[in-house]
């Protein structure tokens, strides 16, 4: 069987010997060889990604990008979607720049950063649109759709969780 992972190993040593060379990575990586385990994607994680050879490293950029289902974070309707991530990195055999990840045994393994990258993306929350009203945190009617008569000025939605929650003394 193949390595699912294989477009992600770059052999390093070949592509730097020629600065300025470019290699394009174009391809869809299963997500559980790659280790991202996460309720909301629904798909493969697409890499499109376009590498440069510099004197001392090589310069990856380009995007991320996965299908994700879940619900708004507000009114808690099913949404669905996709999480684009964008990506530029640097990566050197001999690390001068803190932020740069390194080139080991002269292989460029992007499985790390594409896993980091994508997770991140997936973690943000989402709401059904940008001025979804939400649930109403008294009666639960969804705000987008109906009014109600609450009052909730004096309310504190960190604290709605703990409301019914009576001490036994
Ligand atoms: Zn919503
Ligand atoms: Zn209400």
């Amino acid at each position: 069987m193949p390595d699912p992972l294989r477009p992600l190993r770059i052999n390093a040593l070949e592509l730097m010997r020629q600065p300025g060379a470019i290699r394009d990575i174009a391809d869809g990586i299963e997500a559980a060889p790659l280790g991202v385990e996460h309720d909301r994607l629904t798909s493969h994680i697409q890499v499109d990604l376009n590498l440069e050879a510099l004197t001392d490293g090589i310069k990856v950029t380009g995007t991320l990008q996965a299908q994700w289902s879940t619900v708004c974070r507000r009114c808690l309707a099913d949404i669905s979607g996709c999480a684009v991530a964008e990506v530029s990195e640097v990566y050197q055999r001999d690390m001068v720049d803190p932020e740069a990840f390194a080139i080991e045994q002269n292989q460029l393994n992007l499985a790390p950063m594409v896993r980091e990258a994508i997770l991140l993306e997936l973690d943000l929350e989402r709401s059904c649109r940008e001025d979804c009203a939400g649930l109403c945190p008294a009666c639960g009617v969804d705000r987008n759709e109906a009014t109600c008569s609450c009052d909730i000025t004096v309310r504190d939605n960190r604290w709605a969780a703990l409301e019914g929650f009576v001490i036994d003394e």
